[in-house]
């Protein structure tokens, strides 16, 4: 693989959900988890976040299985961050039941002398001063990426606007980008970031497809239309995974390509729940299925 290594920091989590189809207790979840897997058919993952001695094997062996490397996750005594959610019957809606740092509430990463060289870096959504220590400890990072949460918004918008100033590249949903902007429509909440720091702004529209915007370009890619949804959780994730695994890889990145993969890869998440339905994704079926959304486009 000649890519880029990509650092990522998120939540790496213990799931409860619910949705019309079934619910799960205690699956393998939280951003960092998502990201990774996704991202790792594509470049090389250096993982940062903390596990407490809760967190079971099955997880360990996830992401040996497809080479994350978590050098630099610690497993401390304490709580894995746990999270539930519940999902209208039509699987467009989600209500969170509960969400508890647990371990990630006193987490001070220490990153390895080689993780702090790394150019790409990823912020999952975690708690933004959490975002910031790995801003500082990553002297070598050439481009940042990152994301966010409704709940982040409401509690800490004065750090999240600091991760904003630092990011090259913001990702977030539209709900949370009109609840942070303020702004009536997602063009005019486009706009609004795009004076905060970043340069480039991807609004995620769930079914709808996302919106890339730059200072003087819009563009919409829609979604893979032949998913058969289970649970929507990760699709987020994943689709940041397969978004920053084109850029990690390619010498020179088409950010429309990269939104193309994203949702390509997050199409296989959301066909299973937890992380079951990205196990279902190969390489070649990933490049089908980005060609069946190009052909949208066209
Ligand atoms: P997504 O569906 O892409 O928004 O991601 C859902 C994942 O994010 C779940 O596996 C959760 O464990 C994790 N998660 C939910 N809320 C938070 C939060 N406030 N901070 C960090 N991770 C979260």
């Amino acid at each position: 693989m000649n890519a880029k290594p990509i650092l990522a920091v998120g939540s790496i989590a213990l799931d409860e959900i619910i949705t019309s189809r079934g619910e799960r207790d205690d699956i393998l979840g939280g951003s960092a988890t998502y990201f990774s897997i996704a991202a790792s058919f594509f470049a090389p993952v250096q993982l940062i976040g903390i596990v407490g001695y809760d967190y079971p094997e099955k997880g360990w062996q996830l992401f040996s299985k497809y080479n994350v490397d978590v050098a630099d996750v610690q497993r401390v005594e304490g709580d894995t961050f746990r999270w539930g959610a519940r999902y209208s019957d039509d699987l467009s809606l989600r209500e969170t039941l509960y969400t508890n740092l647990g371990v990630f509430k006193d987490f001070k990463p220490i990153l390895s002398i080689n993780n702090r060289k790394t150019e790409i870096v990823y912020l999952a959504n975690i708690q933004p001063s959490l975002q910031l220590e790995i801003c500082r400890q990553v002297t070598g990072a050439k481009m940042v990426i990152s994301d966010t949460m409704n709940l982040w918004i409401a509690n800490d918008p004065d750090g999240l606007a600091e991760v904003l100033e630092k990011t090259n590249i913001f990702l977030l949903n539209d709900e949370e980008a009109l609840q942070l902007t303020q702004r009536a429509n997602l063009d005019e909440a486009a706009s609004w970031l795009l004076e905060t720091g970043p340069t480039t702004v991807v609004i995620k529209q769930g079914k709808k497809g996302a919106l890339v915007a730059t200072n003087n370009s819009r563009q919409h890619v829609p979604v893979y239309p032949h998913a058969r949804v289970v649970d929507p959780t990760g699709a987020g994730d994943s689709f940041a995974g397969g978004f920053i695994g084109h850029i990690a890889a390619q010498p020179k990145p088409d950010l429309v390509q990269a939104v193309v993969q994203g949702s390509a890869i997050a199409s296989y998440t959301v066909e299973g729940f937890g992380p079951e339905g990205l196990q279902q994704a190969s390489t070649a079926g990933i490049h089908e299925r980005m060609a069946a959304i190009r052909a949208l486009m066209d």
